[in-house]
């Protein structure tokens, strides 16, 4: 049913395709002109595969719609979705994508030898030894997050199209930039778009359906200090740089990214700038649960007053800004759209396993904003590195899962 060489033509095809997203751009969206280069090249190919209503707005959201089979028009609108940015931090240009057949060992990548995909390192190449991966050349990331979800769900169109016989309701297909810098939903018009269910194809490993995310905050500490010349100051010099590395070092060590794992949450200081006068530190905070977001909070606000006690007449305050919740609060509410996701993954004949992502998708707004969004694997591996690498059998999968989805809410929708 799937045509595993069109899939692997049409994934190499758009991985060169520079579509780098970028961060703090304020005044620009989608966030790089070379995003809205590439939805037009997936509108022209959506409508070169014969959809309807086949449109790029001006944000960069490209959608289409492929009707329902005959007798099936009353079943609910399941929408289909993937990002076709990449991650602003690795370079995404002049990407050279590799086939290799993997006959086991590291794999170093011809245009950098000390970028290597260490066996050791990837416990999953094994499942793969004497089929084909795919990697970038060793200067570049992949692009497999989340370009192996597009060319997956242009597979799976192209298949049901071939195969008339496969019922399915209507489907409407979107295509998504800026998610990679957290704003992939920030224009999208959910009642558009006009789902009942979406997906997102934009996980990792061959089986994974994801339905809970992170609930995330971002959380700024601004720092107020007392500058004073320096010969001067005994006494009298309340350094912001100072009390900011204090509060950063005050945080313990156990509540960072670098030291959680699986459903823990964490405090991330991101970024960190100013001077002796004033700083601010930029914080992420996640956890799986709101209760665990206040918890995580509590210990910033707790800690700016110990530190404006410990430097009297400085003030450290703590500014919480809310980012996204775990999409499971939502998805409850229609429990067959990850219901079905399992179903479908089993019978593209792989055992699913139901995972918790650290981080957010598309999904979690998505579903908050009404459209329950669960993400299904795309198959890549080392996302937002030069390590990436995704097995062509993954990409053949997730297309079948697809089109799996597309007859089970038609039959059972
Ligand atoms: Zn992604």
């Amino acid at each position: 049913m799937i045509d595993v060489e069109r899939l692997k033509q049409r994934f190499i095809k758009y991985v060169q395709v520079w579509s780098s997203s970028k961060d703090d751009v304020d005044d620009r969206y989608p966030s790089t002109p070379q995003q809205l280069a590439m939805a037009a090249l997936l509108r022209d190919d959506l409508a070169a595969l014969g959809l309807e209503d086949v449109r790029m707005d001006e944000w960069g959201y490209v959608t289409g719609t492929l009707p329902a089979s005959p007798g099936y028009e009353a079943r609910p609108t399941v929408g289909f979705l993937a990002h076709y940015d990449t991650y602003p931090g690795v370079s995404g240009e002049n990407v050279k994508p590799i086939v290799h057949r993997y006959e086991g060992g590291d794999i170093v990548l011809p245009d950098d030898p000390t970028v290597a995909i260490l066996a050791d390192e990837n416990p999953e190449l094994v499942r793969y030894r004497g089929e084909e991966i795919i990697t970038a050349s060793g200067n570049t990331l992949l692009g497999a997050d989340d370009k192996a979800g597009v060319a997956e769900i242009f597979e799976g169109l192209a298949a049901l199209m071939a195969h008339p016989e496969i019922p399915r309701p209507t489907l409407r297909i979107g295509f998504t930039p800026d998610e990679e810098v957290g704003a992939g939903t920030a224009h999208f018009d959910v009642k558009a778009f006009g789902a009942h269910v979406a997906y997102t194809f934009d996980g990792s490993l061959l089986g994974e359906v994801e339905n809970e995310t992170f609930s995330a905050d971002g959380a700024t500490v601004r720092i107020t200090g007392r500058d004073v010349h320096p010969g001067y100051a005994k006494g009298k010099m309340l350094n912001a740089v100072r009390i900011a590395a204090r509060f950063v070092e005050c945080v313990p060590q156990g509540l960072s990214p670098e030291w959680t794992e699986k459903r823990e949450g964490y405090l991330h200081p991101l970024k960190i700038e100013g001077n002796a006068s004033n700083a601010t530190i930029a914080y992420i905070v996640r956890d799986f649960t709101v209760e665990g977001l206040e918890r995580l909070e509590a210990y910033l606000e707790m800690l700016a007053a110990s530190l404006q006690r410990e430097f009297p007449g400085s003030k450290v305050e703590v500014e919480i800004k809310e980012q996204y919740r775990n999409m499971i609060y939502h998805l409850d509410k229609e429990p067959r759209a990850v219901e079905f996701a399992l179903e479908a993954v089993r019978q593209a004949g792989v055992e699913p396993r139901l995972e918790s992502i650290r981080g957010g998708t598309d999904g979690s707004r998505l579903s908050a904003m009404g459209l329950p969004t669960p993400n299904i694997f795309a198959g890549g591996v080392n996302f937002h590195s030069k390590f990436e690498w995704v097995p062509v059998r993954a990409m053949v999968k997730a297309a079948e899962v697809m089109v799996h989805l597309a007859r089970l809410w038609a039959e059972r929708g």
